[in-house]
């Protein structure tokens, strides 16, 4: 199963904020929005970072004015991205390996969806119980 599978679902709408923000905005855009993470960009286009709640937790426990710093100060800059035909088990192991449990999806450098750990999780819990399905009525003669 692919990325273009889970995006099918949940759409291409991306959360962005861009980098000049401050952490202020982000929480703001967070609460907003109830999402864990904001992809940074300065046009809604182009993917330069990506802030998550850990990395304002993070800085939090060493600055307390950390409301007013400058999401680029705070984001993560090597951001791992995929493709719409990368295969979800690809991501899956992306998402374990780093510890990331945000991938932004990108086509030609433009920012086009985004895959968090819940839609994975999601995704792969519905082909579990579908694939169970398939089974029990093979088993049981009733397919
Ligand atoms: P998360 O698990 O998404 O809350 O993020 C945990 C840490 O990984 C934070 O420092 C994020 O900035 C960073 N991070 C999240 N997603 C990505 C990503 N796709 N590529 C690189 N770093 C990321």
């Amino acid at each position: 199963m692919q990325v273009a599978s889970i995006l099918t679902v949940k759409g291409a709408d991306v959360a962005t904020i861009t980098p000049e923000s401050t952490i202020g905005d982000a929480v703001t855009a967070l609460h907003h929005h109830r999402i864990g993470a904001l992809v940074v960009s300065p046009d809604g286009r182009r993917v330069v970072g990506i802030v998550s709640e850990r990395d304002i937790v993070r800085r939090l426990a060493t600055d307390p004015d950390v409301m007013t710093v400058p999401v680029s100060h705070v984001m993560t800059a090597n951001v791992h991205t995929c493709a719409p035909d990368d295969e979800v088990e690809q991501l899956m192991v992306l998402m374990t390996g780093h510890r990331i449990r945000h991938v932004p999806v990108v086509v030609d450098g433009v920012l086009s969806g985004i895959v968090s750990i819940g839609d994975v999780v999601k995704h792969r819990v519905t082909q579990l119980v579908n694939e169970n399905q398939v089974l029990y009525e093979y088993m049981t003669g009733t397919r």
